[in-house]
């Protein structure tokens, strides 16, 4: 399937359409991944929902959610991203954006199938199931090079951060919420890694070498954009 199926297929059910300047947000935020890593999420259902204060209709009843507290927010046991239309930036987007990915792809690939697609009853069952999941991101108990969980990649970056404004996150992030557990410090890293803000990517690399190396490993296995080591090893941090 196409990137811009993938995009628009992500976008179902939404009612009127995004406007195109919204359109361009997804779109930005989702060339952080490779098309493989689309087909991924894709088959896994996940999709954007513009209303801070419900589900999609396929989960009425079957999920309860509080109204949204931050700008977007990636739900698991739905795998789907929710946002406020008035202060979504790329940046929010590419951060849950990451917590989709972190989310899917724990999960063995025959096991993925759009949960809106199923017939309710099994649908209600696939919610629940995936409620019920203690760790249900890749990042929990994943392992980088030389063996450091993200936990242990995540206090190492604790112990090592001279100020907490030297922080990796970009601007726009919630102060301190990197340092919330792994899947935040992965997802943070994400879109930090991928995205435009150079300080917080010299900062990501002084900071959190070993997150920005498993990072960079990452980012080579589905062939996608890397940042200049070199740049960034004699950028001015501030
Ligand atoms: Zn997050």
């Amino acid at each position: 399937m196409s990137r811009e199926r993938i995009i628009s297929n992500m976008q179902r059910g939404i009612s009127p359409p995004l406007s195109p300047e919204v359109q361009q947000q997804l779109t930005q935020a989702l060339e952080a991944f490779s098309l493989s890593q689309l087909e991924r999420m894709n088959s896994a259902g996940v999709r954007f929902w513009p209303h801070p204060h419900s589900v999609p209709p396929e989960f009425r009843g079957i999920v309860e959610v509080d109204a949204l507290s931050s700008p977007a927010a990636y739900l698991p046991p739905i795998r789907v991203i929710r946002f406020h239309l008035d202060s979504l930036t790329v940046n929010h987007l590419r951060h849950e954006l990451a917590h989709a990915w972190d989310d899917v792809r724990n999960d063995p690939a025959r096991d993925l199938r759009p949960l809106d697609s199923l017939p309710e009853s099994q649908r209600r069952a696939a919610v629940g199931r995936l409620a019920r999941q203690r760790s249900p991101f890749a990042s929990q108990a994943l392992r980088g090079r030389g063996r450091l969980s993200l936990r242990q990649m995540m206090e190492r970056y604790r112990a090592r951060l001279p100020r907490r404004e030297l922080t990796f996150a970009n601007p726009s992030t919630r102060e301190g919420h990197e340092l919330r557990g792994p899947y935040e410090f992965y997802a943070e890293g994400y879109s930090v890694f991928h995205g435009t803000c150079v300080m917080c990517q010299a900062r990501l690399l002084r900071y959190a070498s070993e997150l920005y190396d498993y990072l960079e490993e990452e980012s080579r296995t589905y062939h996608l954009a890397t940042p200049n080591r070199t740049v960034l090893q004699s950028y001015p941090i501030r």
